[in-house]
């Protein structure tokens, strides 16, 4: 079986992530974890590091305080609550 049309489920945009971490406290599934990378603006960023346990609650969505994240349905391209961009590449500590 192909999973080749799956999406994440849950993105986060590093131009818009400051790193405040409430995304990570408030996600009941312990799906999202704050990483090394940094940000163009030099801040340490949420990631998906479990997408599998996400169940789409949308509370880390709700929390954001910057709009930085998106959860999508998979095999759907477009987000449920879109940014309009797409996430970019952040730089490696
Ligand atoms: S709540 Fe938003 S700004 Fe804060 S770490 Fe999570 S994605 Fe980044
Ligand atoms: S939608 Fe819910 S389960 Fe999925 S990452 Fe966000 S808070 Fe966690």
């Amino acid at each position: 079986m192909s999973d080749a049309n799956c999406v994440p489920s849950v993105i986060i945009d590093p131009r818009y992530c400051k790193g405040c971490g409430l995304c990570v406290a408030v996600c009941p599934y312990s799906v999202l974890e704050m990483s090394s990378k940094l940000t163009e603006k030099g801040y340490n960023i949420a990631e998906v590091h479990q997408p599998e346990a996400c169940v789409r609650c949308h509370k880390c969505v709700l929390i954001c305080p910057d709009l930085a994240i998106d959860v999508v349905d998979k095999n759907d391209s477009q987000p449920s609550d879109s940014t309009d961009q797409a996430p970019q590449e952040v730089a490696e500590e």
